[in-house]
């Protein structure tokens, strides 16, 4: 589903690669988490993958990224957005919209769907993220672990075949990281959605993911295996 060919990234003003030389293939329907010290290049991975890296936050990309088969050097992430879904670190950041309702909705209106078809769906998503009576909440209400569900939903109505997302838990207590992963796992065994996810704390993720990829230093290739392995190197 994912697929990186010897790709490097470089920034102009960095005096080495952020990455070099990366091969990777994420399997379709699969939960991958990908993980290294921070400064390692996950982000700028992240980024190659939903098309943010070289579009909006520059980078020279060589070598080849695609997603479902389509290179994100050459199409824009507006291009990539029925594909690829993309949740950034802090979710409060990104919010438009005052009501959790209201912000499930927003991120379809792009894809100019009809209304009864975005009505279906945030109810759908409403159900499987557990948010059915928060509906009306204001979305600064919410706790942590609330909030970061409803930003995955408002990516999820775009009923996205990949869902990327750069350390969903980090600003989570245990409590709260728990309940966001459990639903990025039931979306994976539930809906076959490809599912890769950059966090820094290893010990408390680990048990959720099929594959660990190890980016272990700057310009180093990635190490990937199953969790059990990789934990080990
Ligand atoms: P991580 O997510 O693992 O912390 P990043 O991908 O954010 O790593 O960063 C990898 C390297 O690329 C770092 O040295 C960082 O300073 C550099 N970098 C990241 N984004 C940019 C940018 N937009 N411009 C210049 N350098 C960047
Ligand atoms: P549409 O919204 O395209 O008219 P539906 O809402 O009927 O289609 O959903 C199509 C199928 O996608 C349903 O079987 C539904 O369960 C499933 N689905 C729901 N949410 C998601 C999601 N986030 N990602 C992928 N498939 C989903």
């Amino acid at each position: 589903m994912i697929r990186f060919e010897q790709v490097s990234v470089s920034y102009a003003d960095a005096p080495a690669p952020a990455l070099a030389g990366v091969d990777l293939t994420v399997p379709e329907g699969e939960l991958c988490l990908l993980v290294g010290p921070s400064g390692v290049g996950k982000s700028t991975l992240l980024g190659a993958v939903s098309g943010l890296v070289p579009h909006f936050t520059g980078g020279t990309l060589r070598g080849r990224v695609t997603v479902a088969g389509r290179d994100t050097r050459t199409h824009r992430p507006r291009e990539l957005a029925d594909v690829v879904g993309t949740v950034g670190q802090d979710p409060l950041a990104h919010f438009v919209t005052d009501t959790v309702e209201d912000e499930l909705a927003y991120g379809m209106e792009s894809l100019g769907l009809p209304g009864d078809t975005m009505r279906r769906r945030v109810e759908e998503t409403l159900d499987l993220l557990g948010l059915a009576d928060l509906r009306d909440r204001p979305i600064t209400t919410l706790s942590g672990g609330q909030r970061q569900r409803v930003a995955i939903g408002s990516v999820l109505t775009t009923h996205p075949r990949v869902l990327v997302l750069d350390e969903p838990t980090s600003a989570l207590d245990p409590a709260a990281a728990e309940e966001v992963l459990a639903v990025l796992q039931r979306l994976v065994h539930d809906l076959g959605t490809t599912v890769l996810m950059a966090e820094h704390r290893l010990e408390r993720v680990v048990q959720y993911a099929d594959r660990v990829v190890l980016l272990p230093g700057p310009g180093e290739p990635p190490v990937t295996g199953d969790p059990a392995e990789v934990m080990a190197v």
